[in-house]
C-alpha cells in the first residue's frame, strides 16, 4: 500500500475582512497531509505508485517547471517508496550551471536531494514532451519507466483525488479548490453530495479547464469554474496577493502559498465580501499545499525589491 488513505482536518477560518457576512468558511487542512508529498500530490501520486508497482516499474519519470510542487512531491515520493525518480524540468538553461542553480532553488534542492534525476530540455521541447518521439528517446535514454503526467493527472489521479471529502464534509454547500491541471477539483465534483456544489478556481488564464475537466466528471451541473482570480497568469504575483497572504497568515495562523491557495482564497474572500453567497452558506476552500514553492517564490521577490511572503 502507497501513502496511506487519510482524512485531513478542517479549520474555521476568522478572518476580519469578512467576519460580519454570515458566511462560514472552512479550510480543509490537506497541506497536512505529509511534510513533503503535499497536499493534493499526495492524493494523485496515490494510485499511480500503485500502479507503477503492479507494472512493476522501478523508475517514475514526470515533467515539471523549475518550481513545481508536483515535481517536488514526486522526488519525496519516490525516495519513501524506492522507486528512481527522474524529472524533465522546462529550461535547458538550467543545466549550464547545475550546483549553482540547485543552491539557488529550494525546489530542485530538494528534489536533487530526494535522489531525482534531471534532464533539462528547452522551452519548445518541453511542449512536445507528450509526444511518441519525445517519449521513445526518453526510453531510449532511461530505459523502460512509469510516466506520470505534466501536473500528475490522469485518471488514477482524478480518483485519489476522489479521497479527499469524506461524510465530515458533507455539513458544507460549497467545496473550493485551485485549478492547475483539473485532475484535483475533478476528483472532488465526482464526489459531491446531491446538496453539495463545488468551484474550482484556476491559477492560469485559457479556457481549456473545462473540457479537462468534462473528460474526468459525470455530472455536470454541480460546479463551475470562477476564472477572475488568476492575477495575470500562471505564478504572477503582485503586492496586493502578497499582502493579502499575509495579513490571511497573522489572523488565521493558515499559511497560503502564492501560486494557488493565495489566489483561491484571495478569490473566496472577495466573493464573500460582495455578497456573492447567500446568508448560512457553509463554504469549505481545499488547502492543496504548494508551500515549499514559497521560498523559491521569496527568492523571486528578493531580486525585485519587493515585499516577501512571510
Ligand atoms: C498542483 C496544485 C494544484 C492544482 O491541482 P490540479 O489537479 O493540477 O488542478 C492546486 N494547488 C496546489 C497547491 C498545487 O500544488
Amino acid at each position: 500500500m502507497f501513502l496511506a488513505t487519510k482524512n485531513s482536518r478542517i479549520q474555521e477560518v476568522h478572518f476580519s475582512e469578512i467576519n460580519d457576512k454570515g458566511i462560514s468558511l472552512y479550510i480543509k487542512r490537506e497541506d497536512e497531509l505529509h511534510p513533503f508529498i503535499s497536499g493534493n500530490k499526495y492524493r494523485k501520486l496515490k494510485y499511480n505508485l500503485q500502479e507503477a508497482f503492479n507494472q512493476n516499474k522501478h523508475t517514475l519519470v514526470t515533467f515539471g517547471g523549475a518550481y513545481s510542487n508536483h515535481i517536488a512531491a514526486t522526488a519525496a515520493a519516490g525516495f519513501e517508496h524506492n522507486f528512481k525518480t527522474i524529472g524533465i524540468i522546462r529550461g535547458d538553461e538550467l543545466a549550464n550551471n547545475l550546483q549553482e542553480v540547485i543552491k539557488n532553488n529550494p525546489t530542485l534542492k530538494f528534489a536533487s536531494e530526494h535522489n531525482m534525476q534531471f534532464e533539462f530540455v528547452t522551452r519548445s521541447a518541453y511542449r512536445n514532451k507528450n509526444t511518441s518521439e519525445f517519449i521513445a528517446k526518453l526510453k531510449e535514454k532511461f530505459g523502460d519507466f512509469y510516466l506520470v503526467p505534466e501536473g500528475g493527472t490522469n485518471r488514477l489521479a482524478v480518483r485519489g483525488c476522489e479521497e479527499i471529502l469524506t461524510s465530515s464534509d458533507e455539513q458544507f454547500d460549497i467545496i473550493c479548490a485551485a485549478v492547475g491541471t483539473g485532475g484535483t477539483i475533478s476528483g472532488i465534483i465526482n464526489s459531491l453530495k446531491n446538496h453539495q456544489k463545488a468551484i474550482g478556481f484556476p491559477a492560469l488564464k485559457g479556457d481549456f479547464l473545462q473540457d479537462e475537466i468534462k473528460k474526468y466528471v459525470l455530472n455536470n451541473d454541480n460546479w463551475s469554474l470562477n476564472t477572475t482570480y488568476h492575477f495575470w497568469g500562471y505564478a504572477k504575483i503582485s503586492e496586493e496577493l502578497i499582502t493579502f497572504i499575509n495579513k490571511f497568515k497573522s489572523e488565521t495562523s493558515i499559511p497560503l502559498d502564492p501560486v494557488y491557495t493565495g489566489k483561491m482564497l484571495f478569490g473566496i474572500v472577495d466573493l464573500i465580501k460582495n455578497d456573492f453567497f447567500k446568508k448560512g452558506t457553509k463554504i469549505v476552500a481545499i488547502h492543496t499545499g504548494g508551500l515549499q514553492g514559497i521560498a523559491g517564490m521569496n527568492i523571486l521577490l528578493e531580486r525585485k525589491n519587493v515585499p516577501q511572503i512571510v
